[in-house]
């Protein structure tokens, strides 16, 4: 894990940095496709899930390394060619797996917030998930096991098979000619998640479009198919903690609703979007009429609000590069600390700009909270050995509190936030 935080340290400046050429060029080509609480979000859901992985959360119920041992019935020298073969098996297991997520109602909890948001940039590609916490995707790499692909090639190519997904979430290049016959492309991916009746759980490859074409789930981008992006239920909120289980939520309360205890067992397992016909009548969600005119989640945000949101992610990101930098030095006590620091500011700053008054009162006790632990005389320690630290985790603690009761008689409105 030390590894990857390593190698976490030069990729997340890279995303950025890409994030912000993307950035530039909508500027300078007068076509922007980012808007600033759309984008804060996106990149704290990639810290969520990057949290998740490093602290190893979750279960896995079935391994890789015992499906090789159990199936494996060739040995092949290690060569160029293992390893494109190896690459090939990902990019398989990548299509069925996400396949899943799209049609089963469970599955696409694992998957929602990588689609939640209504815009599509460089900064959507890290919506990555915090809810997928069964490991179950070694079953889809059973081709690569029965041939024998060792697991540390499997463990090196499959974080570059995750990071050559992020080109092609954008807006700013068209198609690609004969490349789109082979490789996934932004014009492909651009369908993907789109919410258009034509465009819906299409174009599910990763990195080959051969599979979207040989299982019969391609769709071409369409001149007179304008794509409309985000999910057919908008999550209308941009902490990405709560989008990660807010599906879930939903297909539990229907369970509970349900009078059949058939239903109550199924609709887990049911097409997405399937719900018992008695909770539907009783309960009914509402779908949307016409996605053209679609109103985006777009609270209105002051100056006050924008200042605080790009305060929170400003510390964010520092708390994350002291996190990696020194991940292999932490105790699992100060891991957990970190954890803890940064899913709660995201949690709390996130729900602050969606408006909600108990963001107010959770804001103010977590900054309180804070300032009460760096100042108990238990902290002496910290204080004496790591000065740094202490004062700035103090002084972040202090100015949210101060920021906080700052904007508290102008919370966004809820009144404001279209439904
Ligand atoms: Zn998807
Ligand atoms: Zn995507």
């Amino acid at each position: 894990m030390e590894v990857y935080a390593n190698v976490l340290l030069i990729a997340i400046p890279s995303f950025m940095i890409l994030v912000l050429v993307e950035i530039l060029y909508g500027v300078w080509k007068k076509n922007q496709t980012y808007t600033l609480m759309d984008t804060i979000s996106s990149l704290s859901s990639g810290t969520t899930n990057l949290l998740k992985d490093l602290l190893g959360i979750g279960v896995i119920i079935i391994t890789y390394p015992f499906l090789r041992e159990q199936l494996s019935v060739i040995t092949m020298e290690e060569s160029a060619l293992l390893y494109f073969i190896a690459f090939v098996c990902i990019d398989f297991a990548s299509y069925w797996s996400h396949r899943l997520n799209h049609s089963i109602n469970v599955f696409w909890n694992r998957h929602v917030v990588h689609h939640s948001s209504e815009e599509f940039n460089l900064a959507c590609a890290l919506r990555q998930s915090i809810s997928d916490l069964i490991g179950f995707g070694a079953l889809f790499l059973l081709p690569a096991a029965i041939l024998g692909v060792p697991h540390n090639i499997i463990t090196v190519l499959a974080p570059l098979h995750l990071f050559g997904q992020f080109w092609y979430h954008t807006r700013h290049i068209g198609k690609l000619g004969w490349i789109e016959y082979i490789l996934v492309t932004p014009s492909q991916h651009r369908v993907h998640h789109a919410i258009n009746p034509e465009y819906v759980d299409k174009n599910l490859a990763a990195i080959f479009s051969i599979w979207d074409r040989l299982f019969g789930t391609f769709q071409e981008e369409l001149d007179d198919v304008p794509c409309v992006y985000g999910t057919l239920k908008p999550v209308r909120t941009w902490n990405p903690i709560l989008i990660n289980y807010q599906h879930l939520w939903g297909l539990t309360q229907d369970a509970w609703r349900a009078k059949n205890w058939g239903d109550k067992l199924k609709l887990w397992f049911m097409p997405t979007g399937w719900r018992p016909v008695d909770v539907a009548l009783s309960f009914p969600r509402q779908g949307i009429d016409d996605i053209y005119a679609l109103e985006k989640y777009a609270p209105v945000y002051s100056f006050k609000h924008k200042l605080t949101a790009v305060f929170h992610f400003i510390c964010l990101n520092a708390f994350i590069y002291a996190f990696l930098s020194s991940f292999g030095t932490l105790s699992l006590f100060s891991q957990m600390a970190f954890a803890l620091l940064i899913f709660t500011t995201i949690f709390g700053f996130t729900s602050l700009m969606d408006g909600h008054q108990w963001a107010f009162v959770f804001e103010v006790v977590r900054s309180l909270v804070g300032l009460l632990i760096f100042f108990h005389p238990s902290q002496v320690s910290i204080w004496s050995t790591d000065v740094v630290f202490a004062s700035a985790s103090t002084l972040y603690f202090a100015l949210t509190f101060g920021m906080t009761v700052w904007m508290a008689k102008s919370l966004p409105q809820r009144s404001l936030i279209a439904s």
